[in-house]
């Protein structure tokens, strides 16, 4: 049994709905539909929920929201009226002013975009609607509520052989609503797939799946089509980007694989996450290459550092006080790397520099800022030799590697260079590792 979740690109109009619950019949075994609010339709579209954020913003800043509000509801008008259904949407709009005069709400608003789509398509189908406001719970510190969410989302699934589920929003208190965060129906898709233990959590965008690079600096980067959760983790944290980063949790912790999908290609291959790869994978020993600009590397040296207990810890210890977060901290015998996001550093990078100054008395300490950490991200990474080659790949094209990290349960490589060196990196690793791919 599926979960089909299909995003707002693939269901921004009445051709891409149509599009979508054809995919659907295709096969029986998709019994449960997760959507997001219809997406942009050409390049300068806007999203139905940004213009429902335009209505907050408005509201909260005593302005006519009505404009904005009356896009939206064009918008579901022309889909009702090209997939020729019944429903009354002059009612619904009246609902949602008539909260919006009561006190605006931005996550109230902000759900409506799914709600009126979860709605549209149910009545196109035929198959009920699971409102998520009643099924999917947050805690009061607005966090996604497990405990109370999967037994009740469970009982409503099953009661209902086939059933539309609104993604992005769920419910909070008493008669409230909160969103996850944009993109969040990826989330809604996977927790539906968990509660019901689908086969298979069907993530339906406007891709063929997860690439090997990032398509603005390698044009011709490849689909990868299989992949494991681990690998998929770390590749985005690193930035590559297909689904909101919250999905692969749910499905993972009950062992069912994601199949990213192209609604406009439905036949294409698309990627599988999965936890082990099938047998009749092929072993290859990089899966991708991620990267990110936008690093500051603070590098403290000090003759006999090593010697000195409690030294890294007092670092840390200061960035910590700071609120500042480490990626990556390389030592030798006498000096010490942090690797730290640069826009974090920002608003201490004096004080912190005077802290350590003053309780750790360095010979010398400064802060490198413009780094890019890049990082090649494989199962097969450690026994394939690839590890190497990653190192001379790098050197061959004369770029100077300010740091190298391994030592991620033999999974990922992560190299920092300069960010003037970024793309021509990365390019000197596609094309060098190609074949490992
Ligand atoms: N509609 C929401 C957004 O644009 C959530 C989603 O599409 O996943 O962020």
């Amino acid at each position: 049994m599926i979960v089909a979740k299909f995003g707002g690109t693939s269901l921004a109009d009445a051709d891409a709905i149509r599009n979508a619950v054809n995919i659907l019949r295709d096969n029986p075994e998709r019994k449960y539909m997760v959507v997001s609010a219809p997406g942009k339709r050409f390049g300068e579209d806007i999203k139905v929920t940004d213009l429902l954020y335009q209505v907050y913003e408005a509201a909260e800043n005593g302005r006519d929201y009505m404009p904005a509000l009356r896009l939206v509801q064009e918008r579901f008008e022309q889909i009702a009226a090209d997939l020729d259904i019944e429903l009354d949407l002059d009612r619904e709009f009246e609902m949602i002013i008539a909260r919006i005069e009561e006190k605006p709400s931005r996550d109230y608003l902000a759900s409506r975009g799914e709600y009126l789509n979860a709605k549209v398509i149910s009545a196109y189908l035929g198959w009920p609607m699971i409102d998520a406001a009643n099924t999917i719970f947050f805690d009061s510190r607005r966090r996604f509520d497990e405990a109370a969410t999967y037994p009740v989302l469970r009982r409503a699934m099953r009661r209902a052989e086939h059933a539309v589920i609104p993604g992005f929003y769920g419910g909070i208190g008493r008669d409230e609503i909160c969103t996850f965060s944009r993109g969040g129906s990826d989330v809604t898709g996977a927790i539906a797939a968990r509660a019901v233990k689908a086969d298979v959590y069907e993530n339906w965008t406007d891709v063929n799946g997860l690439l090997t690079a990032d398509p603005r600096v390698i044009p011709e980067a490849k689909t990868m089509e299989w992949i494991s959760y681990r690998e998929l983790r770390e590749l985005s944290y690193m930035g590559a980007s297909v689904m909101h980063e919250d999905t692969v949790l749910p499905v993972r912790t009950a062992g069912i694989p994601i199949h990213i999908c192209n609604s406009s290609d439905p036949s294409a291959h698309g990627t599988w996450i999965v936890s082990g790869m099938p047998d009749h994978v092929k072993k290859r020993g990089i899966s991708g290459i991620a990267g990110k600009t936008g690093f500051s590397n603070l590098q403290i040296e000090k003759v006999m550092m090593n010697v000195e207990i409690g030294f890294g810890a007092s670092v840390l210890r200061i960035i910590a006080e700071h609120g500042v977060s480490f990626e990556h901290m390389p030592t030798s015998m006498e000096t010490m790397s942090v690797l730290v996001s640069t826009p974090q550093l920002d608003h201490c990078r004096d004080e912190i520099l005077k802290e350590i100054d003053d309780e750790l008395h360095p010979d010398r300490i400064f802060i490198e800022d413009g780094i890019a950490l890049i990082a090649v991200v494989g199962e097969g990474i450690s026994n394939t030799g690839a590890a190497a080659r990653i190192l001379q790949v790098i050197a061959d094209a004369d770029i100077s590697i300010r740091m190298v990290d391994a030592s991620f349960g033999e999974l990922i490589v992560i190299v920092a260079v300069p960010e003037t060196d970024y793309q021509r990196t990365v390019r000197a690793l596609y094309d060098g590792l190609k074949k490992d791919m």
